[in-house]
């Protein structure tokens, strides 16, 4: 695919729904792929949010671009210092994890924007909160200064019928409703179209936009 037929595939998908596409954002992820390529597969469409899921890897890259980058991958707490410097971090998945950002946020006089990751296919080897975990942890998240929740990922099982992860989408919108989260950021290469039928606002695509045969 293409950057440009990702967007078309989002638009189409937002008229299926009878939603506002202004109201998707695409996340290039851009783990693996060099700055150049990044220009030339994401930047020269226009500035999106540049997600990446390893600490390391994203810093030299943002040494070298200008962009609104996104945190998506598991976060381990002694990255949290580095952590602070993304926009947004998708994957806040336990209170102590959370609590180590807000005191780093705290330090660099920031409020930190947050999602809370939810393992909703109970997978073992997946990060995140499992649903009743949520209501607990959200109360004492949401009460730390340093932080601001703005809604909740999730990271689906991976599947090659996006048809048999609509429900877990399905219920991620669910949960953002009944917490009043506005952000819900769900769906990749596989899965987006399904995931923006079920109220995606963010979706974090990877191959769809650097792999020319996906
Ligand atoms: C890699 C990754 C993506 C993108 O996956 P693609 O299949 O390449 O679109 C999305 N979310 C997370 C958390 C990832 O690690």
């Amino acid at each position: 695919m293409s950057l440009p037929k990702v967007l078309e595939r989002i638009d189409k998908a937002c008229r299926r729904a009878s939603r506002d596409p202004q109201a998707v954002r695409l996340v290039a992820v851009t783990k693996e792929h060099p700055v150049a390529e990044i220009r030339e597969r994401v930047l020269r469409y226009g500035r999106f949010p540049l997600g990446e899921s390893r600490i390391q890897e994203a810093l030299s890259k943002m040494d070298e671009l200008v962009a609104e980058w996104h945190f998506i991958g598991p976060l381990q707490r002694n990255k949290a210092r580095f952590a602070v410097r993304f926009e947004l971090i998708h994957s806040i998945d336990s209170v102590r994890l959370a609590e180590t950002v807000a005191r780093k946020a705290m330090e660099n006089g920031k409020v930190q924007r947050v999602l809370l990751e939810l393992n909703l296919g109970r997978e073992p080897q997946k990060h995140g909160f499992l649903e009743e975990e949520l209501p607990e942890a959200l109360a004492q998240i949401r009460a730390m200064e340093g932080l601001r929740v703005d809604g909740l990922m999730t990271v689906a099982p991976y599947t090659e019928d996006p048809e048999t992860v609509r429900p877990i989408f399905a219920q991620l919108s669910r949960l953002a409703d009944l917490y009043r989260l506005p952000e819900r950021s769900m769906g990749m290469s596989g899965d987006f179209e399904v995931a923006v039928e079920e109220g995606a606002t963010l979706v974090r695509v990877g191959r769809a936009i650097f792999e020319p045969d996906t």
